[in-house]
């Protein structure tokens, strides 16, 4: 995503919008396969030798899920996106690595079918048993061995 200093206005901003291959994103690296091209809004503009632009940036990608390991699609959505880039001398300034940067952040390490809330990830059980073991070892489960233990000791002396 390339910008041309000379496009922009003086004192002002240059809107950009359309589609872009994406690509130059190196979604695979990150486990997710661009499904579309990268979509984006942005206005541009020039301040104190620097070039900065906001606006918003979307991307429809393919991941799969960590529970149940079926694929599914996913829109990465960057809004607001805003960066500032110093400028270097060139006239046509890359905005790539800003907005590959942004939308790596967003996407999951540990997707989830159901993260978006539209859909019921069919593996509940594997995700959950991953954490909730661990948490009643330390909490829960030595209150339930004492109470155990009382149960288990019969009053001396007495009959029911
Ligand atoms: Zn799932």
């Amino acid at each position: 995503m390339k910008v041309h200093l000379r496009q922009i206005p003086a004192g002002s901003t240059l809107h950009l919008e359309g589609e872009e291959d994406s690509d130059p994103l190196g979604l695979e690296e990150a486990g997710a396969e661009p499904v579309g091209p990268l979509e984006y809004s942005l206005d541009v503009g020039l301040s104190d030798g620097g070039l900065f632009a906001t606006g918003s940036l979307a991307q429809r990608v393919r991941m799969t899920c960590v529970s149940c390991l079926e694929p599914f699609e996913r829109e990465v959505v960057v809004d607001p996106f805003a960066t500032q880039i110093e400028l270097e001398g060139s006239e046509l300034v890359d905005l790539t690595p800003e907005v590959r940067e942004d939308i790596h952040l967003l996407l999951p390490t540990h997707p989830r079918c159901d993260q978006g809330g539209e859909k019921t990830c069919p593996a509940h059980f594997p995700a959950g048993a991953r954490t909730t073991p661990l948490q009643t070892e330390k909490t829960a489960r030595p209150a339930v061995w004492e109470a155990l233990d009382q149960l288990k000791t019969p009053p001396s002396d007495g009959s029911p």
